[in-house]
C-alpha cells in the first residue's frame, strides 16, 4: 500500500527499535523520510536498509532536548526533503531508579529528552503544517504514562506529560487540518527492554494476554494508520498497543 506517496515524514529516534520500524514502513508506503538520531553513525543501518528497499531517506544527527538544534535540523530537513507533512515523536530514553535514589540528573535527562524533545519538534514542525493547513502528528507515549511503574517515576511523568501535551495541541490544531495523537506501547522487544533480566521478561510475558512481547512492527502499523488520510477525523486520542496488558 503506497498510502503516504508524496508526503514527507520526520521520525525522531529513527535509527533503532520502534522508530526504525516506523521509518522503514513509512518509506515502504511511499513517504520520503527524514530520520533524527542522537549518536554519530547510529542511523547508518536504518538509512541503508530503507535506500536498499527503494525508499527515500535522509538522516540528521540531533539532540532533541536542545531546542536550537531541533530548529536548525528541521530547517535542513525541510530544505532537503520539502515541508514535513507527517511527524512521529519517538526519541526517548529511560534512567530507572526508585524515587529516593533518583538523581536530579536522571530526572532531568528523561524529562528533557522525552517531553521537552517532543515539544521542540512539534513546535518547529507545526509552523509549516499550519501554513499548509495539513499535518499528522503521532507522539509515542507509553502504557507507563497511563498506569505508572515503580522505579520509573521520571519516565512515567515524561510519558504522562506527552499525553497531556498531545490532547492540548490536538485541540489547538484541529481546525487547521492537523491531527495529533499518542500511541502508548506496552512492552516491545527493542534495546530498551533487552536490558531486563530473562526472569523479569518471563514474569512480564505471563502477564500479557497475547503471551508475547510486542514487536516494533506491531507499533509501526498503528502509527502508519494514524498518519494516513483514513485517520483524518481521529485526534487527541491515546491508543494502547500492548497485547492486552492493560485492558
Ligand atoms: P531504543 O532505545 O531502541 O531507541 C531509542 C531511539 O531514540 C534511538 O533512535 C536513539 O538514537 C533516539 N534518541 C535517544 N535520545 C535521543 C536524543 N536526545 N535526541 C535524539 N534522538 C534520541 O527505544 P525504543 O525503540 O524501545 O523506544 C522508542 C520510543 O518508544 C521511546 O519514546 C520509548 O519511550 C517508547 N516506548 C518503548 C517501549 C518498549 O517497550 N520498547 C514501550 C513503550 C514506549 P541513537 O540510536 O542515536 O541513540
Amino acid at each position: 500500500m503506497r498510502r503516504h506517496e508524496g508526503k514527507t515524514a520526520l521520525v525522531t529516534g529513527g535509527s533503532r527499535g520502534i522508530g526504525r520500524a516506523v521509518a522503514e514502513r513509512l518509506a515502504a508506503e511511499g513517504a520520503q523520510v527524514a530520520l533524527f538520531h542522537a549518536q554519530a553513525g547510529s542511523a547508518d543501518a536504518a538509512l541503508g536498509a530503507i535506500r536498499k528497499a527503494g525508499g527515500a531517506c535522509e538522516a540528521f544527527q540531533v539532540d532533541v532536548a536542545d531546542a536550537a538544534q531541533v530548529e536548525s535540523r528541521v530547517g535542513e530537513a525541510v530544505k532537503r526533503l520539502g515541508g514535513v507533512d507527517l511527524l512521529v515523536n519517538n526519541a526517548g530514553l529511560t534512567r530507572d531508579g526508585l524515587l529516593l535514589r533518583m538523581s536530579e540528573e536522571d530526572w532531568n535527562a528523561v524529562l528533557s529528552t522525552n517531553l521537552n524533545g517532543c515539544f521542540h519538534c512539534v513546535k518547529s514542525v507545526s509552523r509549516g503544517m499550519l501554513k499548509k493547513r495539513y499535518g499528522r502528528i503521532v507522539n509515542i507515549a507509553s502504557v507507563i504514562g497511563l498506569h505508572g511503574n515503580a522505579g520509573q517515576a521520571n519516565y512515567a511523568a515524561s510519558k504522562a506529560g506527552i499525553i497531556g501535551f498531545t490532547k492540548s495541541v490536538a485541540r489547538e490544531l484541529a481546525s487547521r487540518g492537523i491531527t495529533v495523537n499518542a500511541v502508548a506501547p506496552g512492552y516491545i522487544a527493542t534495546d530498551m527492554t533487552r536490558s531486563m533480566s530473562p526472569e523479569a521478561q518471563e514474569k512480564l510475558q505471563a502477564m500479557i494476554p497475547a503471551e508475547r512481547l510486542g514487536t516494533p512492527d506491531d507499533v509501526a502499523g498503528l502509527v502508519s494508520f494514524l498518519l494516513s488520510d483514513e485517520a483524518s477525523y481521529i485526534t487527541g486520542q491515546v491508543v494502547q498497543v500492548d497485547g492486552g496488558l492493560f485492558i
